[in-house]
């Protein structure tokens, strides 16, 4: 089972330590990780080597941006020759977030890329750390290469990254795929499933590609786009137009997520709602529709309701997550697309993201 395996610590609950403020993250869990008993047995006496890459700051990940998901996507991909897998340590308010950015910044990636977290902290009782840790190192070294992808492994779940959201505050299970087969799961055995789905995220051979994306276009010659350049806006009864022009005016803003409701319906007798979508197509953004259900999936032609939105220019988001969408947009943005260029890509299955 020999190989190496980098370990990316961006910090979460998984590291943190109580302080008089709450749990904020602490430093020293990599020490501890190394040291970890558990380690040789978990592969039959041939551990992989293990190195690790502690972020400073830590982060709680309600503070990362989408320059942080740049950070860790080119971390990765300058690492990428010298190691076999990647395990990303991340806090899990906004893990979905960033294992669907990893998902498209590091399409061409051939090896596995696994994002975990936990509920409760290294240190304390019951604690999910150290098992969501040896299952994501054991899965980062054995995902077979048909399935090597950037994946979320929590609990009992292997899933794809860009179709993962968190479904829970409490259980040790916070993650799901509610629109998408799981991966795999955990239990006595790793069991990998099989799935014709799977079969639209394709490792890609071009490693210099890889470096290409990353290293050129998105740190060394470019900045990251503002982190304003993408909105994400939930309807809800009584929602105003006015609020909508007002997110519209930001002069950053490239794209928004228009999270609807049912098969993606909005308020189709409000005109002024519906003008001021279709003024932010004409402004050139992108308005991307996704459901509000967890199990939802986007039909703009089932009703008039979601017609009304379509005739204003908004596109169908299909079965994406709210966070696939949304970091789909930001990585379009990344890679220098105009608008029309964003309406074609967002369509079109880049990562397995879409059905
Ligand atoms: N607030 C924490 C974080 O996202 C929650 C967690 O890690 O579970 O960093």
């Amino acid at each position: 089972m020999a190989g190496r395996l980098l370990i990316l610590y961006t910090g979460g609950t998984i590291g943190m330590k109580q302080t008089d403020r709450g749990l904020a993250p602490a430093s020293d869990l990599t020490t501890d990780i190394l040291q970890m008993p558990e380690l040789g047995p978990a592969f039959h006496g041939d551990p992989p080597v293990i190195e690790t890459l502690s972020y400073d700051p830590l982060l709680d990940s309600s503070d990362m941006t989408p320059g942080h998901w740049c950070r860790m996507a080119d971390d990765i991909a300058r690492h990428y020759d010298d190691h076999d897998g990647f395990v990303v340590l991340h806090g899990t308010d906004t893990l979905a977030y960033t294992s669907s950015a990893l998902g498209f910044f590091l399409h061409r990636s051939g090896k596995p890329v696994v994002v975990t977290g936990a509920q409760l902290p290294f240190g304390s009782p019951r604690s999910d750390a150290r098992n969501n840790l040896i299952s994501s190192l054991q899965v980062a070294a054995s995902l077979p290469g048909s399935m090597a992808q950037v994946c979320v492994v929590f609990g009992s779940r292997i899933l794809q990254g860009n179709r993962s959201t968190k479904v829970s505050a409490q259980a040790y299970d916070a993650f799901d795929s509610p629109r998408f087969p799981h991966i795999g799961s955990i239990g006595i055995d790793i069991e990998y499933n099989s799935s014709p789905a799977f079969e639209s995220v394709r490792p890609a051979p071009a490693r210099e590609g890889l470096r290409e994306d990353l290293g050129k276009s998105i740190l060394e010659n470019n900045a990251p786009p503002p982190d304003d350049a993408v909105a994400l806006v939930r309807l809800f009864p009584g929602f105003s137009a006015a609020t909508l022009r007002a997110i519209c005016s930001g002069e950053n803003l490239r794209g928004i997520v228009l999270e609807a409701y049912g098969a993606g319906n909005g308020p189709s007798r409000d005109r002024s709602f519906l003008d001021a979508v279709r003024s932010a197509v004409d402004q050139g953004i992108v308005v991307v529709v996704v459901s509000q259900p967890l199990d939802g999936v986007v039909r703009m032609s089932s009703y008039a309701a979601g017609n009304a939105l379509a005739d204003a220019g908004a596109i169908s988001g299909r079965d994406l997550t709210t966070e696939a969408a949304l970091t789909k947009l930001y990585y379009l943005i990344a890679q220098g697309c105009d608008a029309r260029e964003i309406r074609e890509r967002m369509v079109v299955a880049l990562a397995g993201e879409i059905g």
